[in-house]
């Protein structure tokens, strides 16, 4: 097992991996990046990933055809090298190294990340026994200042909520957008039951298009279960029957308290725990029937 980082092709231990202090990703948060877990040791939606990272690249006009090395294969040669069972891969790309300054063209050469570790799977119990959120005060950022459709590196915004989270107790936190209407967690999606039909925020709230998310709505349609991108008021989201939320690396899980409310039953509701064992048959598909479930 082990923790290495790839660094523009070169892979070293961890505590070897060092950054140019004019690394314009340290300096001003210039960058992108991914988040992906392996299944079976194949990393899980890396095409996915791979076409977020490039768009979000591209959208803070970084030029991906300067990348000094391919990113799929650099993936590749780090999780060969690690040969843990099975990983949390984080891949980044920076603006690069250049002087002081705003102006891209300090920084010819982007630089590439990837960092490997093992990773642990969240213990069962969060399935079982569901977590908390708290709807936080900082607001998501809007579409017109920082984009969150852009994944960048620039995460203050994701760090505040999450604080304020932590802070008083809950698992994660839940932003609004300018409007009041609910946006997205610090690092997940957020989806919610009322009767029949499952909801979670449209893109156009201001929220990262998650890969999690968008397996979900994918899951939902061939399930047929009707699931509607609509916009979420708070207090429908405290009403709720059931509440969930999505990431890579935590799949979906039951929310049971936000604010210190009970959701529904006060226990993980049973269209929650119906589309995780669809998400996970489906991961288990996709991964040649080997993956846990
Ligand atoms: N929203 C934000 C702000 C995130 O950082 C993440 C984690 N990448 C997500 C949603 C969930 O996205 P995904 O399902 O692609 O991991």
């Amino acid at each position: 097992m082990s923790r290495l980082v790839n660094i523009n092709g070169h892979i070293v231990p961890a505590e070897q991996a060092n950054i140019s202090a004019y690394d314009h990703g340290f300096l001003y948060g210039d960058g992108v990046y991914e988040t992906l877990r392996t299944y079976q040791g194949v990393p899980f939606l890396l095409d996915g990933h791979l076409a977020r990272l490039r768009r979000s690249a591209g959208l803070i006009r970084i030029d991906w055809e300067r990348l000094p090395v391919e990113p799929s294969e650099e993936v590749r040669k780090t999780l060969l090298a690690a040969d843990n069972e099975e990983s949390l891969i984080r891949l980044a790309v920076s603006r690069g190294v250049g002087p002081l300054g705003y102006d891209p063209a300090l920084c010819p050469k982007p630089s590439l990340l990837v960092y490997v570790q093992p990773f642990d799977q969240p213990p069962e119990a969060l399935y079982q026994d569901g977590a908390r959120a708290l709807i936080v005060t900082v607001r998501r950022n809007p579409p017109a200042a920082l984009n969150p459709y852009v994944k960048s590196m620039n995460l203050l915004n994701n760090i505040l909520a999450a604080m304020e989270a932590l802070e008083k107790g809950a698992e994660e936190g839940i932003m609004l957008n300018l409007s009041g209407n609910v946006a997205e967690g610090s690092n997940t999606n957020v989806f919610a039951v009322r009767g029949e039909r499952l909801l979670t925020p449209p893109l156009a709230a201001g929220i990262l298009d998650g890969l999690t998310r968008e397996h979900v709505i994918s899951l939902c349609l061939r399930a047929g279960i009707p699931c509607e991108e609509t916009d979420i008021r708070p207090e429908e989201l405290l009403s709720a029957d059931e509440c969930f939320l999505t990431s890579t690396t935590r799949e979906l899980v039951p929310i049971v308290l936000i604010d210190g409310r009970s959701i529904g039953s006060g226990k993980p509701g049973p269209l929650t725990k119906r589309l995780l064992a669809l998400f996970r048959a489906a991961v288990k598909e996709a991964t040649g029937g080997h993956a846990r479930g």
